[in-house]
């Protein structure tokens, strides 16, 4: 396969051009890398049409095949592995290492949704009536994802989804349609025509696809704002939706802490894949007996830290990957600096191509802050001192957002208790970012609605039936 040309979308299992074609950048050098396909709405209906025709076979196809088949699409994944982990650092900017992290980890993640089940519950089994709930698929998916992980999130949803005999129309961000159109062309060859719809567009393709009468489920993942409209979108067809949007994450380090132990990976919970992940800590919470020896460890550790080019040796941290995302970072740093917040590294501007943005560690900026209250989505660590644990739990739980949270400490049971009373859908102790295909992922409050992954993510995909029988020998 090339992956370096012919860029199609997946309509009933062929390769189509796009009605028309939008370009392609590359952040670290702001270059066009590539024509994308510009889907028209006559395409998305051919596209939700091929879904629609390809949906009571697919429903009807044993689910032992269709587990057998997520098995494939991982395979296939993997066999293409260069390929795919070279164009995603070409259009998303993170380093070879992280995209194959990535890329790898999609591969892995429908492995891991392939060994779960639908569970059926038996109601009642009486001398009179059997009576069972299950779970149906729900007909056509529209699947949405976001610029900061196209590969992984699109896989979030295509798992579940096809395991539990939806079909799918997949569309992702218009920053990073390239990796995903190739993967629609790898599956091709994996899936019936029909069941994988992928189609790319620019900003009416999203609302399109929201507003469609033949998608019967939206499963969106991005910001909140969006996430909003999608949800009032799907209300006029009452389409099923499940949001996965901000975050705001707090870390609270307690003080006994090993600082030299916890800075690097405080560092990475902050600044992986450039700070853009909805799950990055993007508010550091430590109490004040280790604030200064910390904030000094990570200052030292982040100066180590090669930013750069994705695509070059030895670059661990690559650009921003939009040249919106970019202002908006830039916006919020020039806001601290206005505000003569101090900054312990970062704040110059970048001179050149490519949208790179400094390692950015602010030392105890206030807590109502742009900087500390908004999700900031960029190499940006603020660092807030505490005076206490409880000061931290609650300052975390300030947010309008309830994605996920740390708690950092040598004394594991202690961290617990603290971290069960964050008001997050995930909390980690001593570490962080870690997901699993079993385990359910979920945003509280405005982070979201519904789950993905686990058994509770693989129902999302589903209708309840239950299916009540009477007795033959019932009296
Ligand atoms: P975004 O909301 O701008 O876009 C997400 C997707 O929605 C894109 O494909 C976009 O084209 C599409 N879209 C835009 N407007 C639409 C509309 N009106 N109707 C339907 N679709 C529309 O988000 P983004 O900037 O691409 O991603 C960053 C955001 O995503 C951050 O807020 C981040 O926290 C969040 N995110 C959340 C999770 C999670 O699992 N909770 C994971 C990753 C990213």
């Amino acid at each position: 396969m090339n992956f370096d040309a012919d860029y199609t979308m997946t309509i009933d299992g062929q390769g189509v051009a796009g009605a028309s074609t939008f370009p392609v950048i590359n952040p670290a050098n702001e270059q066009v890398i590539a024509q994308a396909p510009d889907c028209s709405r006559e395409q998305l209906d051919l596209a939700v049409a091929a879904a629609r025709k390809a949906f009571p076979k697919w429903r009807a196809t044993p689910f032992e095949e269709r587990r057998a088949l997520l098995q494939a699409m991982a395979g296939a994944i993997f066999a293409n592995l260069d390929g795919l982990k070279r164009l995603l650092t070409l259009e998303q900017g993170k380093p070879f290492a992280d995209a194959e992290f990535e890329v790898g980890g999609a591969g892995f993640f429908l492995q891991g949704t392939a060994t779960m089940d639908l569970p059926v519950t038996v109601n009642e089994d009486s001398a009179e009536r059997r009576s069972e709930t299950r779970h149906v698929p729900i007909g056509v998916v529209g699947a949405i994802s976001p610029w900061n992980f196209p590969v992984i999130l699109a896989i979030f949803k295509l798992g579940p989804a096809l395991f539990a005999g939806n079909t799918v129309v997949l569309k992702p961000s218009p920053f990073t349609p390239l990796t995903t159109l190739k993967l629609g062309e790898i599956l091709r060859d994996v899936l019936p025509p029909g069941v994988l719809n992928v189609v790319t567009g620019g900003d009416a393709l999203g609302p399109w696809m929201t507003e469609h009468k033949g998608i019967d489920k939206v499963s969106f993942t991005g910001s909140t704002q969006t996430g909003r409209r999608v949800m009032q979108s799907a209300s006029a067809s009452l389409k099923r939706v499940t949001l996965e949007l901000g975050g705001n994450d707090a870390a609270i380090v307690l003080p006994d802490v090993d600082v030299n132990k916890v800075a690097p990976e405080l560092f990475w919970a902050a600044f992986r894949n450039n700070g853009q992940i909805c799950i990055a800590s993007k508010r550091t919470y430590v109490h004040k007996d280790v604030y200064e020896p910390l904030s000094k460890a990570i200052v030292d550790y982040a100066r180590t830290i090669k930013v750069g080019d994705g695509s070059e040796q030895g670059t661990l941290i690559g650009p921003i990957q939009n040249k919106q995302q970019y202002q908006r970072v830039k916006d919020l740093i020039a806001d601290s600096k206005a505000q003569g917040h101090k900054f312990l590294l970062g704040g110059e501007d970048h001179d050149g191509p490519g949208y790179f943005v400094p390692l950015t560690i602010l030392d105890n900026p206030p807590e109502d802050a742009r900087i500390v209250n908004e999700e900031q989505f960029g190499p940006i660590m603020p660092l807030l001192k505490v005076d206490s644990i409880e000061e931290a739990i609650a300052k975390a739980n300030a947010s309008e957002y309830g994605l996920g949270g740390s708690v950092w400490s040598a004394d594991t049971q202690k961290a617990l208790a603290v971290g069960e009373q964050l008001e997050t859908g995930t909390v980690w102790i001593n570490e962080t970012q870690h997901l699993s295909p079993t385990a359910a992922f979920a945003g509280h409050k405005q982070s979201g609605v519904g789950v993905e992954n686990g058994v509770e993510g693989l129902l999302e995909y589903t209708n309840a039936q239950t299916i009540v029988v009477k007795k033959a020998t019932a009296a």
